[in-house]
């Protein structure tokens, strides 16, 4: 049984379509990236599978139970540790309240969370609106690490950030990989990045899943033509 399986996922805004037949599915300790050029409907997927969007029609199930009309709150009570596109965290309160307030038993706790990110640690006592861009993309990942996911969802988790920074939070994803085999979702652009931490992609086409595979299949015409890399 897989941990998620997406099946024939179709949304809507409004009279207009988003999502047609979408499926896909994240094994437990798997990492799977969620690929496609712009608006193809990598967050409107992830959106549904978190409950954040209604289903016109599909089903999702994680760990084993039906989540596909679950509100978004209820979803993540279940295990999926969304980091949302815009990495958003409270900016009036400091670092260790941003942590302390998402925190759910389990085996990542503060003292974890401040290994893994150094630099929260350093600042823990700072307003989260003084950190720079990347430093609350750190802290939106510590945030879904901090209530103990079973499955860490990823949108755009580099976007806009400065070259140094993305190495810093890829290294960090692939550590996550490594030392604990935490199941991820990631959407991205990078191909280079996501080869070294995925397992697998699955490619959107206009609000279908056209592509999916290992990446050792995914051969250069493929990649140009679907994702412009
Ligand atoms: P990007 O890489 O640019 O973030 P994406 O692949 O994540 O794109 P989505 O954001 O899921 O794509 O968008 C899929 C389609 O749905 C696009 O045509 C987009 O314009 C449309 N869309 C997304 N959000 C809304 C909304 N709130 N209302 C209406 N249309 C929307």
């Amino acid at each position: 049984m897989s941990l998620l399986s997406v099946q024939n996922l179709a949304v809507f805004y409004g009279p207009s379509q988003a999502l047609f037949d979408v499926s896909l599915s994240v094994e437990a300790g798997e990492a799977v990236a969620l690929m496609g050029r712009n608006g193809m409907g990598k967050t409107t997927t992830i959106k549904a599978v978190c409950g954040l969007v209604p289903l016109a029609d599909g089903t999702v199930r994680f760990a084993g139970r039906d989540i596909a009309r679950l509100p978004a709150h209820k979803a993540a009570r279940l295990g999926l540790g969304l980091v949302p596109e815009g990495r958003r965290c409270f900016p009036n309160l400091t670092v260790e309240e941003n942590l302390l307030a998402a925190a759910r038993p389990g085996a990542w706790d503060l003292a974890r969370v401040s290994a893994l990110f150094p630099r929260l640690a350093e600042r823990r006592a700072q307003m989260a609106a003084t950190l720079s861009g990347g430093e609350q993309q750190m802290l939106a990942i510590a945030r879904a690490l901090m209530t103990n996911p079973r499955l860490l969802i990823l949108d755009e988790a580099t976007e806009g950030l400065a070259p140094v920074v993305r190495r810093e939070i890829w290294a960090v994803i692939a550590r996550l990989r490594q030392e604990t085999g935490l199941a991820i979702l990631l959407v991205d652009k990078s191909l280079a990045e996501l080869r070294q931490v995925a397992d697998r992609a699955v490619i959107l086409q206009k609000g279908r899943d056209v592509w999916s595979g290992r990446f050792d299949a995914l051969d250069t015409a493929t990649s140009e033509r679907l994702i412009g890399v």
